[in-house]
């Protein structure tokens, strides 16, 4: 009886086994896939500045070129080319850390509208060569939230780098913080730009995802701004929504940690700590 009892939960085992390393073989085929896939579009994404610069390297060092001004231009040409690479890199590198789990986030208590405003200097000048007013709608003069303040500043600075790029010219970008509950702010991206189909709203924060890719490009995207804004949301366990009305402009709407209230002496000594 023992026997036959020992014998079943030998069976029992065995086929755990097999299930276990066929869900192990499985999972490995994904990642797999899904390297095979990231190593293509980073290839790709990389080919067309390199080809840009290349083609005016070749040009000058053809030494076709006798105007001075032509060459500075070219020259000029190639070296925005390095820098778009060099931004399509950095996103690469910032995704791959998000994506492995290699990036420590440094939670610390700030006041969001100090980094709001530092953002909306940053981007002043490509917001004024369009003639976008860039407005900021906030309830306190401190918003205190608790989390890494950088890469904060980051999930910003992308959001309203997209308005402005997808925005038309002599739009507006409002950004405004609210009280999503007692835990929680909300923080709102509007623009009045081009918008973005409602079919393609589920796909907008998956890396590479374009609406548009050669318009994309023309801007100097690298297709992972929104996929990155989602990782450090995610890693922070906040959420971001997007709504549109195409034609008519966007939204982008997410959540930070207010910052914890500290324990007062008084609340300390009644909990008898
Ligand atoms: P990109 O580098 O192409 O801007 P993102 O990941 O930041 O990459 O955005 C993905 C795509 O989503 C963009 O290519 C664009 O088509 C669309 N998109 C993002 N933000 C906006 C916006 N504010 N208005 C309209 N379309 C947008």
């Amino acid at each position: 009886d023992s026997i036959t009892t020992d014998m079943a939960s030998l069976k029992a085992e065995v086929e755990k086994f097999a299930q276990d390393k066929k869900l192990e073989i499985e999972s490995l085929k994904v990642r797999e896939n899904f390297r095979k896939e990231f190593m293509g579009n980073i290839s790709h994404e990389l080919k067309t500045p390199l080809f840009t610069v290349q083609g005016y390297i070749m040009t000058l060092l053809d030494g076709a070129i006798k105007d001075k001004k032509v060459r500075k231009k070219y020259l000029k040409r190639a070296s925005k080319g390095v820098d778009r690479l060099l931004y399509i890199v950095k996103d690469l590198d910032m995704i791959t850390k998000l994506e492995t789990g290699d990036m420590t986030l440094f939670r610390e208590d700030f006041n969001l509208n100090e980094v709001i405003e530092n953002v909306v200097e940053l981007i002043e000048m490509k917001a004024t060569k369009k003639n976008i007013e860039v407005e900021v709608i906030s309830p306190e003069d401190a918003v205190m939230v608790s989390a890494d303040q950088e890469r904060i500043q980051q999930v910003l600075t992308n959001l309203i780098v997209n308005s402005i790029k997808y925005g038309n010219r002599d739009g507006y970008i409002k950004v405004s913080v609210e009280e999503f509950n007692e835990d929680k702010y909300s923080i709102k991206v509007q623009d009045n730009g081009i918008g973005i189909e409602e079919e393609n709203l589920p796909r907008l924060f998956e890396r590479f995802f374009r609406v548009d890719k050669s318009g994309s490009r023309k801007e100097g995207g690298s297709g992972l701004g929104l996929a990155i804004v989602k990782h450090i949301l995610e890693a922070h366990e906040e959420q971001i929504t997007a709504t549109s009305s195409f034609g008519e402009g966007s939204t982008f709407i997410f959540t930070l940690q207010k910052t914890k209230p500290t324990t007062t002496k008084e609340t300390t000594s009644k909990l008898g700590l």
